[in-house]
This record gives C-alpha cells, sequence and structure tokens, in this order.
C-alpha cells in the first residue's frame, strides 16, 4: 500500500518515513489517532477562504476528528490552527455540547507549555475549532525521525510536559489523551501540550458507544481502559508511557487491536527500560516504572513530583548532555550559520575568511543602543476612550480597553509607548493635539469612544498621525458584549499595520494574548488599575478590593493577582504600618505575586511585583534585581518596572544604573509626579544637588502639592547649607499633610540642630518623643534627630530598633547623607552588612 503525502500528495513506498518530493514525514495514521473511523469527507484546499475568515495555508494533519490546517486568521491577522470536526462526530448535539463546556475550561489554562485554545464555531453546518498555531513538529514526528531522545532532552522536555500537565490539573482539568502526537516541540526546543479538554468531549456515545475507548490505546491508563472515572493520575500514566518512549523509541504496550493493547496496560508488567537501552540512568528508569504503576495510589500523585524527580536526574547527568532552554536574540535579525558534518573539514584560510565576513555583517547589522534615552523608534500615545454611552457607566471599560492596547503594544521593541499615567491626564480635556505631542514626545495618537447600548458595544478609534493631524487609520466597530476583546485584538494589529512595523513572534503572540474573557473581571481590575495608580492609602486599599473581586470572577486572571501583590507591597511604603502588619501585607503580597507567576510566568507586572516584594520584605537585593530585569526583559516598554528597578539601584547607590533606567521610565511615562520628583531624589542622593533642584522644581510646576516633593527639595537646600530655604520647603510639606508629618518634623529639628539652635531643637525632640507615645513614629526619623544632635550611642541605639521593627525608611540608610557623619563607625558598617548592603 503506497501512503500519499499529506503536504504535496505524491504516493510515496508504504515503508517510507519521508516524503521522496518534499521530505515531510509521512505518518501512518493507524493506532495513533484518538479513534479510528473512515477518512474524513471534509476537506479544504489551500488558499481558499473557510468561514469567511480563516484563508487556508496549508493541512497539518490528520487526527481523529478530522483535519487541522494551518490558517491565516484575517480578520486578526493572525496564523491559527483550525480544526474540523467530521460529520459524524458534530452531528451529535450532545457533543457538540460537551466541547462547548470543556473548551470553556480548557480556555482558563494559560500556560507557555500549553496551546491555548481559541474558540468553537459553525460554518454552514460543519463545525470547527480554532487554536493556538504551533508551529515545530509533534514529538511522535521527532521520535520517529530521531529515534530515542537521550537523557538531556527526554528531561528537558518532560520537564515542560510537567509544567503544562501542573497548570491544567491545578483547574481541574485533566488531559485524557496524552501522547507525543500531542505535544509539539517548537525549533527553540520548547514544549506544548495541546488538545486539552477534547477527549473528554468525545464520551459520546457513536464513539465510545461503538466500543472504542477514548483515548489513544497505547497511551492509556489501565483505569481508562475500564472506562472508569480518572483524574490527574491517569495523565502521569500517560507521561509515562510518553517517557518510556522517548527513551526507548518504543510503548510498553503494542497489540494488533486497541482491546489487546488496553488489557496489557491493566495486567501486564512493562519491561524494564534499561533492558532495552542499558544507557538510560537507573533513576530515570525507576521514575518511568513508577509512573506506569497499575494502581494510580503508587504512582506520582502530582505532575509537580515527577517534575521534581526529573530535576533532580537532570543535576545528576553531565553538563554537556544537560538541555539549556535557548533565549530568544536580542537583536531582531538573527544569522544562524549551519554547518554540516563535511563542512567542518574546511581548511584554515577559508574559515578565517569566512570569519571576517562573518564579522562584518555582524557590524552591518543595526546594534542595540547600551542606553537608548533617545530613540528612533516610533512613538504613540494611546488616550483613554471617551465614554459615549447614554448612561455614562462606561468609564472603566474605557480606561481598561486603553490600558490594555498600552499593555499590549509595549511588549513590541519598536515602539515606544508612553504609560498609561501619562497619556490618561489628557482624560476629559479639551483635545490639543499638539500639545499631546510635545508633552509625551509622540509621532502618533490613538483615541476613541465607546458607546454601549444594551448588549451591544459600539467602539470607533483613529489613528493620528501628529505632525501634520491626518488619519492613519480608523475604524469602528459594533458587537456584542463578549466580543468586545476581539475589538481590542484588531485594534491594536491595525495600529502596528499603520505604522508599519513588522512584528517579531514573540511580540505577536503578546500582542493579542488575553488575560481574560470575562468582561466584569475586566472592568474590576480596570477600577483596580486605577485606583492603584492614585496611591494613597485609602486608594491602595480600595485597589486591593477591586481586584479581588476581578479574581473572584475569574480566578485564573494572572494581571489581577499582580495588582493585588502590586497594591499589598506598595501598602507597606505609603503606610505607616507596625512591623506585624508589615509582614502580613509583605505575605499577602508574595503570596498574590506567586499564584499570578504560577498562571503566567511569562507576566512582567508580576515579575517586577516580586522584585518589590524580595526587596522590601526579604531583603533579597540580588533575587529582587533578578526579577527587575526579567520584567524589563519579558515587557522592554513597562515603564513601572524601569522605574522600580532604577529606585531599588538607587537605595543600593549605584547611581549611574539607576540614572539610566530611571530615565527610560520618564521616557516612557514622561509626565509622571512619581518618575520626577524621584529623579530628583536620585539626583540628591547622588550628591548633584542642583540637578536635584532642578527636577523637584519641575515636578512642582507640574503640581505644586506633590506629595514629599517639598520636603526632598528641603533636604537637598540643606546640603548647600540653605536652612532657612530648607526650613521653608519643609513647612510647606506639613501644610500639605494638614499639619501631620513625622518625617518633616524630624527634619526640622535636624535642620536646628545644624544651624547651631541645638536647644530649639532639643525641645521640639521632647515634643516628638511625647507624641510618640501616642503614634507609632519610626525609630529611624528618631536616628536622624540624635545623629544631627551628635548623640550616636542614641543614635546607634534607635537605628538597631529600626532593623528589629522592619522600618522601611530602613534600606535608605546606605545612601542617606544625614548619616554621614557616623558612617565610618563600625557599628554602621556592622548594620549595612546586617542589611545585606554591604
Ligand atoms: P491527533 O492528536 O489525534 O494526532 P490531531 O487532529 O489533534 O490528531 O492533530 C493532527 C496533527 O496535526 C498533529 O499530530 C500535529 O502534527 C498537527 N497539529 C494539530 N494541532 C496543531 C496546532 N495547533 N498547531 C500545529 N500543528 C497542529
Ligand atoms: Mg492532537
Amino acid at each position: 500500500m503506497a501512503i500519499k503525502c499529506s503536504k504535496c500528495d505524491t504516493e510515496n513506498p508504504s515503508d517510507s518515513k519521508y516524503c521522496k518530493e518534499c521530505a515531510t514525514p509521512l505518518h501512518s495514521s493507524e493506532g495513533s489517532v484518538t479513534e479510528t473511523l473512515e477518512t474524513p469527507t471534509e476537506e479544504l484546499t489551500r488558499g481558499t477562504t473557510f468561514a469567511d475568515r480563516y484563508e487556508i495555508i496549508e493541512e497539518l494533519g490528520k487526527g481523529g476528528m478530522g483535519k487541522v490546517y494551518r490558517v491565516e486568521d484575517t480578520k486578526l491577522k493572525q496564523e491559527v490552527a483550525l480544526k474540523l470536526i467530521r460529520p459524524e462526530i458534530s452531528s451529535d448535539k450532545k457533543t457538540i455540547e460537551r466541547f462547548r463546556n470543556e473548551l470553556k475550561t480548557a480556555r482558563m489554562i494559560r500556560h507557555k507549555n500549553v496551546c491555548g485554545m481559541y474558540d468553537l464555531g459553525e460554518e454552514k453546518g460543519t463545525h470547527y475549532i480554532t487554536m493556538e498555531y504551533v508551529p515545530g513538529e509533534d514529538l511522535k514526528s521527532s521520535i520517529r525521525r530521531m529515534g530515542p531522545l537521550g537523557t538531556g532532552k527526554t528531561v528537558f522536555i518532560a520537564k515542560q510536559v510537567c509544567d503544562g500537565l501542573a497548570e491544567a490539573h491545578r483547574l481541574e482539568v485533566i488531559h485524557r489523551d496524552l501522547k507525543p502526537q500531542n505535544i509539539m516541540i517548537d525549533k527553540e526546543g520548547n514544549a506544548r501540550i495541546m488538545d486539552f479538554g477534547i477527549a473528554r468531549s468525545l464520551k459520546a456515545k457513536g464513539i465510545t458507544g461503538a466500543g472504542v475507548m477514548v483515548g489513544t490505546p497505547e497511551y492509556m491508563s489501565p483505569e481508562q481502559a475500564e472506562v472508569k472515572e480518572v483524574d490527574q493520575r491517569s495523565d502521569i500514566y500517560s507521561l509515562g508511557v510518553i517517557l518510556y518512549e522517548m527513551v526507548t523509541g518504543r510503548v510498553p504496550f503494542e497489540g494488533e487491536t486497541p482491546l489487546s493493547i488496553a488489557m496489557k496496560h491493566k495486567s501486564e508488567i512493562p519491561k524494564d527500560p534499561r533492558e532495552i537501552s542499558s544507557q538510560i540512568p537507573e533513576d530515570l528508569s525507576s521514575v518511568i516504572l513508577k509512573c506506569l504503576e497499575k494502581d494510580k495510589e503508587n504512582r506520582y500523585q502530582s505532575a509537580g513530583e515527577v517534575r521534581s524527580e526529573l530535576t533532580r536526574i537532570e543535576e545528576g547527568i553531565p553538563t554537556t548532555e544537560r538541555v539549556e532552554p535557548k533565549r530568544k536574540p536580542i537583536t531582531s535579525k538573527e544569522i544562524t550559520v549551519t554547518f554540516g558534518l563535511k563542512k567542518l573539514f574546511i581548511p584554515g584560510l577559508i574559515v578565517v575568511a569566512l570569519m571576517i565576513v562573518a564579522i562584518i555583517i555582524w557590524q552591518l547589522l543595526p546594534q542595540k543602543e547600551a542606553a537608548p534615552t533617545v530613540s528612533s523608534k516610533s512613538s504613540i500615545a494611546v488616550l483613554p476612550f471617551e465614554d459615549l454611552s447614554p448612561e455614562k457607566d462606561q468609564e472603566h471599560f474605557c480606561d481598561g480597553l486603553a490600558n490594555s492596547i498600552i499593555n499590549a503594544l509595549s511588549n513590541i521593541d519598536d515602539l515606544s509607548v508612553r504609560a498609561r499615567g501619562s497619556s490618561f491626564l489628557f482624560k476629559g480635556k479639551q483635545r490639543d493635539l499638539q500639545e499631546i505631542a510635545m508633552k509625551l514626545n509622540v509621532e502618533a495618537v490613538l483615541e476613541g469612544s465607546v458607546q454601549k447600548m444594551g448588549n451591544r458595544f459600539r467602539i470607533t478609534t483613529q489613528l493620528i498621525n501628529t505632525a501634520d493631524e491626518s488619519v492613519l487609520w480608523s475604524d469602528q466597530y459594533n458587537r456584542e458584549q463578549g466580543d468586545v476583546f476581539a475589538i481590542q485584538d484588531e485594534i491594536t494589529l491595525a495600529i502596528v499595520d499603520s505604522l508599519r512595523i513588522e512584528l517579531l513572534g514573540r511580540e505577536k503572540a503578546k500582542l493579542v494574548k488575553r488575560y481574560t474573557e470575562d468582561i466584569e473581571a475586566f472592568n474590576l481590575y480596570s477600577k483596580g488599575v486605577f485606583s492603584l495608580n492614585i496611591r494613597t492609602v485609602h486608594d491602595l486599599k480600595k485597589a486591593i478590593q477591586y481586584f479581588e473581586q476581578a479574581i473572584e470572577k475569574d480566578p485564573g486572571y494572572a494581571l489581577a493577582h499582580a495588582g493585588l501583590a502590586y497594591s499589598h507591597i506598595l501598602l507597606t511604603l505609603y503606610a505607616d504600618l507596625s512591623p506585624s502588619e508589615f509582614y502580613q501585607e509583605g505575605f499577602k503580597a508574595k503570596e498574590a505575586a506567586l499564584r499570578a507567576l504560577e498562571i503566567d510566568n511569562t507576566l512582567a507586572e508580576a515579575h517586577a511585583s516580586l522584585g518589590m516584594i524580595k526587596w522590601h520584605v526579604d531583603r533579597d537585593w540580588e533575587g529582587a534585581e533578578r526579577e527587575f530585569m526579567r520584567a524589563i526583559e519579558l515587557n522592554p516598554g513597562y515603564a513601572d518596572a524601569h522605574y522600580s528597578y532604577a529606585y531599588m539601584l538607587m537605595h543600593m547607590a549605584r547611581f549611574e544604573d539607576a540614572t539610566r533606567e530611571m530615565k527610560l521610565a520618564l521616557e516612557l511615562d514622561p509626565l509622571s509626579l512619581i518618575i520626577n520628583r524621584n529623579l530628583g531624589q536620585l539626583f540628591y542622593r547622588a550628591h548633584q544637588y542642583d540637578r536635584a533642584i532642578e527636577a523637584l522644581q519641575k515636578t512642582l510646576e507640574m503640581d505644586p502639592n506633590f506629595s514629599h516633593t517639598h520636603f526632598y527639595l528641603g533636604i537637598t537646600y540643606l546640603q548647600k547649607s540653605m536652612f532657612e530655604e530648607a526650613l521653608a520647603e519643609f513647612k510647606k510639606e506639613k501644610e500639605i499633610k494638614k499639619g501631620v508629618d513625622f518625617h518633616a518634623d524630624a527634619l526640622i529639628i535636624v535642620t536646628n540642630a545644624l544651624m547651631g539652635k541645638k536647644d530649639e531643637a532639643r525641645q521640639m525632640l521632647d515634643d516628638f518623643r511625647e507624641q510618640s507615645k501616642h503614634v507609632y513614629i519610626r525609630p529611624y526619623l528618631f536616628a536622624l534627630v540624635y545623629v544631627a544632635l551628635g548623640e550616636n550611642d542614641l543614635g546607634f541605639k534607635y537605628l538597631e530598633k529600626a532593623y528589629k521593627e522592619h522600618d522601611t525608611y530602613l534600606p535608605g540608610l546606605k545612601m542617606d547623607v544625614l548619616f554621614d557623619s557616623i558612617r565610618s563607625d563600625s557599628r554602621f558598617k556592622a548594620l549595612l552588612k546586617k542589611l545585606n548592603m554591604e
């Protein structure tokens, strides 16, 4: 029997592995598909458009349900995979209903090792499923092509499968048809599990009823073969079979019929993989056999357990055999030079010549700027959408929409997107394009409006070139409530298109990434972000409530968890908390950040929050730096990450790095009061007092009452011995705080002490001490005052107290010039050491 190539239709001899015409791997589909009915009648030809939307690029393969195609979603201008459901299956209404339900749960799994499921649709009676298109090769084909994989590669892939499974199991989704055909490996070696939720839908009569079991016999657990209820341990069994096949090149049980294979799963003891290949490490072989235990109680109970075993095994193998995750290149251009074996024997001179050519090419390629403070990228501001609804109740949706578009666009390297804070300052104002262009320094502005009528949304948007106010692109959408997220994707892609930006694969994926499908959760999140950005204790507490409500609506909403973490950690900074309250907030922050990362470990917001926590709560400076760097790597246009990182670097007295990051943050968020003010603070800390005064005065021009600006201006004057000016600023700060500001009070005492007015200073100190009997005053402030008065022993006593009580001002110790007089004291050094700052 000849095998027809699925790609070019050439007939090949039955034992061929590859098509003689186009070298596509030839699959014989028998025994490997989900169930075995005849060839589907449904077929689509290349170049045609299906359902008015999907342009067929090529056929990817054929499975039990029907054919799978790689298509271009012409609406979103994105490639997706389209799986047709054969009429025999789709004619059963209940099956389709189950698909609908299963897809709902399967869609909740958002994980880098799980292929995202999109939608279930119907076109002229043909049902279909769309999902993420995963380029690469399925694991079955890889094993066919390369034979057994070797320990390093096996562990590398299996660990990722465990990660994907663990996330699905956490959401209580069991795969039920885990097999190498459902694991795709991309060219970076990353694994992705496909088809979550599909097997269970097929548990219909007509398919199972006809005596065919759900699942693929070779990979099916004994309990599944008995059609018993299964749990996550059934997937672990299948994982065991896959591991077995990866290391030996064959499955543990083969047979003529599905039933005979199922019988073996139930009662035959698998052969030890080491009997097939002695190169398999003993511990790996025993992990595999434990996964394959007949009784699920004797297997590993969770994917996480298998993962830790694999990690342990990986540590034991020689580094040369280990497979490290490949990093994506930093530049968008990529040169890959592959040497065939023969080519390795090139004479030396030619090698040198090749190297020279390579160096020249390298130099001709645009290099990434070291400190891209002035960039030549396209730049854009996204203004909040205007609410034109009759009820005027869509403000949060309008803000949220702009916010999501900003977040999505900021992932693009070639585009500089102004942060929410700066763009939203123009909300509700008479639009003056030239003013916006100038203040935000942008070439393009996106604006739009939302009108909600009943269940329908009308969204209009336009992208304007600020140079000549011409419209680059505009569109209007009329959609049902549920469709608004698709509109968001369409808008983002249209912007990219209009600005003629070429996307990297990674960027494209992030651009249309959905964090929730629940519009209520989305609106609650948006309210949370709104409150979070006001940054008063009251509003931070409100933000926490909104994020919690968003999570209640959609527990898998990673961004809401990250927002929750951020709010809790900011509370530790903005609220005067007692030590136990401090730890409580810190704990909640950490819990939320870790939860966010568990759902999506590529979420920049969550890494940035964790960075803040590691720094503030754990005093783990290195760990914090790693988190900030990861956040920036994941989303280079994320202003808050640059800013937080800069702020920590400032505390580490790494002023040069801090200035670089602060300026990057400021470019993205030019009108941010916090960033402008803290650029001033940074200059003050770096002893550049004139620049500090300039930055702080600029902040006060933007908002004369912005918290702490007068305070920093005051301490800057103090360093310049401009005592009267300093006192005036501290008093202004107190006025803004309605008379209560212990920090300003402490500095007024310090100023008096430094002016030589020691008696007055002492009198104020007595007052201060009296107050501290009723309210919590940070020991750090007492230390400042005592040191200024020359009472260093008392100063150290309070610094020690600050350490014990986890005073959040303490991390500022290293670069606090007000402590310069005791810097060389051994007690000071010892304290820095305890703070991991020496
Ligand atoms: P089965 O899982 O039973 O092998 P499927 O119908 O799920 O059958 O898929 C058939 C083949 O199509 C897979 O083995 C894989 O090579 C390819 N394929 C399926 N889904 C995708 C996808 N989302 N992206 C890329 N290739 C896919
Ligand atoms: Mg599949």
